[in-house]
């Protein structure tokens, strides 16, 4: 990539859940990026599944993303407003010839999946109605057939890129799983819904996104994106794939886990500073000299992908309560008052928690050094 191209990164999480923390973990690694490069750090809400997108929850992750300090630098672009910027590159990609209407029927397809797996093959869309006739065409409309609206994928293809953090990616079209949907099931005359690897390749190239950075479980999306890239004429940008968080068993956390959303964290009482140096520790090894201990601008000073690992990343409590500890033992007694007072008056003490600040910094002093949840707070300043 030439030098001059600035550095413009996305967050791009769907509104179909709280702020999840391999989200803002996402979010760390691309704000950490951004601010080390000087280049700008932007959101994109991704809420085309209109019925699991809800806005509470594009606040929820708004709310999360200002708490943990992640701030962005341009307002959030909203993926459901630009739908005719999709579908006109659906247009585009149908006029050229690189996607085509696929009349089959979710019997016919479930059929050809049973197939499949009769033979032992892995599933896949077998491309049937990839070179249909005209009259092969207006014989399903006539049928009363809608259409969902596919991209070649040649199964010759070998796509492949230089990931930030994985290093040299190869991967063959023929494990792509055939031709794939890029538009919903819709009369043959339209352009149904877009969807995911369409949208966001249109979108990222909109925004002039440079660098994409996002989770691993992506890396075959990105193998379908850069197909579209070319068959579109835009340039694609650089890509880094992050390690999973994993949990205790070394798997994927997930909602199995228990507590996973930001707010989550919050609620239990992990302060945004130890939550997101926390984070920045999940994949990332600092370098010499700043410890474990770090704010995020001292973070962002140093931060690179070269010390980003490609293992997953294994959730650790205790040290992300040790972080919490330090954080709490190192804030002035005025600023752990502010902090512990919402709780307090949560618990109907309302103003009379020996009524005077003074007495509650005095408190404050005295309970500080003792906390590693804030929410101890309030229970040791119960008596
Ligand atoms: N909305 C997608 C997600 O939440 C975004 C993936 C991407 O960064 O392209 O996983």
């Amino acid at each position: 990539m030439p030098a001059t191209v600035p550095v413009r990164v996305r967050l791009a999480p769907s509104p179909t859940g709280t702020l999840h923390i391999g989200t803002a973990r996402t979010a760390v690694f691309n704000w950490l990026f951004a601010r080390h490069l000087g280049g700008a750090f932007l959101l994109r809400i991704e809420d085309t599944d209109r019925e699991r997108s809800k806005p509470e929850f594009t606040d929820n992750i708004l709310d999360g993303l200002r708490w943990l300090g992640l701030t962005w630098d341009e307002d959030p672009v909203v993926q459901s407003a630009r739908i005719e910027a999709h579908r006109q590159a659906i247009a585009q990609l149908l006029a050229s010839g690189h996607a085509y209407r696929c009349f089959a029927s979710d019997a016919e397809l479930s059929a050809m999946r049973e197939r499949q797996q009769a033979e032992g093959r892995a599933p896949r869309y077998d491309n049937l109605h990839r070179d249909l006739t005209p009259e092969q065409q207006q014989a399903y409309i006539a049928e009363g057939r809608e259409a969902v609206i596919r991209f070649r994928i040649d199964d010759g293809a070998t796509i492949t890129w230089n990931d930030l953090v994985r290093g040299e990616m190869r991967w063959a079209g023929s494990d792509l799983g055939g031709d794939m949907v890029i538009a919903r099931r819709a009369p043959a005359d339209a352009i149904g819904d877009p969807l995911y690897n369409l949208v966001v390749v249109v979108d990222d190239a909109a925004m002039a996104i440079s660098h994409v950075i996002r989770g691993e479980d992506h890396i075959a999306n990105t193998g379908k994106q850069l197909l579209l890239y070319a068959a579109l004429g835009l340039t694609p940008p650089v890509f880094a794939h992050t390690p999973l968080i994993l949990n205790q068993e070394g798997r994927k956390l997930s909602k199995r886990d228990g507590v996973t959303s930001v707010g989550d964290f919050r609620a239990m009482g992990y302060t945004a500073e130890a939550l997101v140096n926390y984070m920045t520790l999940l994949g990332w090894s600092p370098p010499e000299g700043i410890g474990e201990r770090f704010n995020l601008e001292q973070a962002a000073a140093v931060f690179s992908f070269e010390r980003v690992n490609r293992a997953g990343a294994r959730f650790d409590w205790d040290k992300l309560n040790w972080l919490n500890a330090q954080v709490l033992h190192g804030l002035a007694a005025g600023e752990l008052r502010q902090r512990l007072l919402p709780l307090w008056q949560a618990r109907g003490w309302g103003e009379g928690v020996g009524a005077d600040a003074a007495w509650q910094e005095d408190l404050c002093t005295l309970l500080g050094p003792a906390l590693s949840l804030l929410v101890d707070g309030v229970d040791q300043a119960a008596p």
